[in-house]
């Protein structure tokens, strides 16, 4: 059998079509068409209150940062088992990063930790929708209005994804929050590339998002006519993408619901395959709460330990199986371990040295993951 990629960027193929559109029809830089089309679609589509596309899903923190006001000195608390920009976006205002564990069961954040961690600097509560398998949103929020904080959902994998709280009504992740960062970098389930978007669900942020976006300038409202001229109003960047990729996101988003329906049969299959053979290993597959969905963008196995994890990988790799391994827990960064206050995370700890995540993408075929079932079976066999 051929080389098993870890990953595989799936293309629709009207990307170049619509690319071709956009170069033809003359423009190119940002805020145009394929924009439009995709911003207004998420936001009809997930009840966002307006969203922005931007180079990133870093890029949609970096604007959350600036749009909290976030100051040197303020308090950021957030999941230590997160990719690297989640907290970078904050540490580049002048943040504290204040990093909670992981649950138990999950390696999402562990909501019920996150109260003994607020003080009178904490600004924000970032919570990390792991896998796009919901935090218990009901309780990150009602912590924020008791204390008058912030939240910002790093839904970088969560795209249709949703969670159902304590009233019955099922929201989708991103829309929760008062702002959410969602990323469309290749590896995840709607892509440009590189590509993300920043969800405004507080609008307070409206108008200001919208400057900060172009580069600090009233530019939108110019276009408008809300304003007759157009210039320097507050602090922001560059955070919009290009037409090009614009274009490539809409060719994605027409044909979400296939690319779903595909990426949950993988999910199942692998589940069905493997649950029997994690049992008896002391392994664990990704488990779903009752309040959140699955949106299928990975999968995982959380091994019994590090040296089960590293038979994993090592055997895969010899079969020509691509499997990895992240997060590294950021508390025991060599840029924040001796600006963390010292407390440990266990669950964090425990989730760099166990998980694993299998091949996963769109043309993954049914073959493929029962070769790579066989391959786990043959690698562990209650060791
Ligand atoms: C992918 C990812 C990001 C970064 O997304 P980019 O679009 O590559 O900037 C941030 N947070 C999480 C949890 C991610 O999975």
């Amino acid at each position: 059998m051929e080389k098993i990629p870890f990953n595989k960027p799936h293309l629709t193929g009207k990307e170049t079509h619509y690319i071709y559109d956009a170069v033809n029809a003359g423009k190119i830089s940002g805020n145009g068409k394929y924009t439009k089309l995709c911003q207004d679609y998420l936001k009809e589509r997930y009840s966002f209150r307006k969203c922005l596309l931007t180079t990133s899903c870093t890029d949609a923190l970096e604007m959350a940062a600036l749009l909290i006001d976030i100051k040197p000195g303020d308090e950021v608390i957030m999941p230590s088992y997160t990719f690297v920009s989640t907290a970078n976006a904050f540490v580049l205002r002048g943040a504290k990063i204040i990093f909670a564990d992981s649950r138990e069961d999950h390696p999402g954040i562990d909501e019920d930790s996150i109260e003994a961690l607020i003080t009178s600097k904490t600004k924000a509560i970032v919570p990390v929708h792991y896998a796009g398998v919901a935090c218990d949103m009901d309780k990150i929020m009602a912590l924020a209005d008791k204390y008058d904080l912030f939240v910002i959902e790093d839904a970088a994998q969560a795209i249709e994804s949703f969670y159902t709280g304590k009233d019955g009504i099922k929201r989708a992740l991103g829309s929760i929050g008062h702002l959410a960062a969602f990323s469309f970098h290749e590896t995840k389930n709607i892509i440009s590339g590189e590509g993300g978007m920043l969800a405004i669900n507080d609008p307070q942020f409206m108008a200001k998002a919208e400057i900060i976006w172009e580069k600090g300038t009233n530019r939108s409202a110019f276009f408008r006519g809300e304003v007759d001229k157009y210039g320097w109003v507050a602090v922001g960047s560059s955070f919009l993408p290009s037409e090009i990729i614009a274009a490539f996101l809409w060719a994605q988003l027409e044909n979400l619901d296939d690319i779903q329906t595909k990426r949950l049969q993988h999910w199942n299959k692998y589940h069905e395959g493997l649950k029997e053979w994690a049992m008896e290993n002391d392994i664990r597959l990704p488990g779903i709460p009752d309040f959140a969905t699955n949106n299928a963008h990975m999968f995982y196995l959380v091994c019994k330990d590090l040296e089960q994890r590293n038979v994993v990988i090592d055997n895969l790799k010899s079969n020509g199986i691509l499997a990895v391994f992240h997060y590294l827990s950021l508390h025991k960064s060599p840029f924040y371990l001796d600006q963390h206050d010292g407390r440990n995370l266990v669950n964090a700890d425990r989730y760099t040295d166990c998980v694993v995540r299998l091949p996963f993408f769109y043309e993954l075929e049914k073959d493929a993951i029962n070769f790579i079932k066989n391959e786990l079976y043959e690698a562990v066999k209650n060791i």
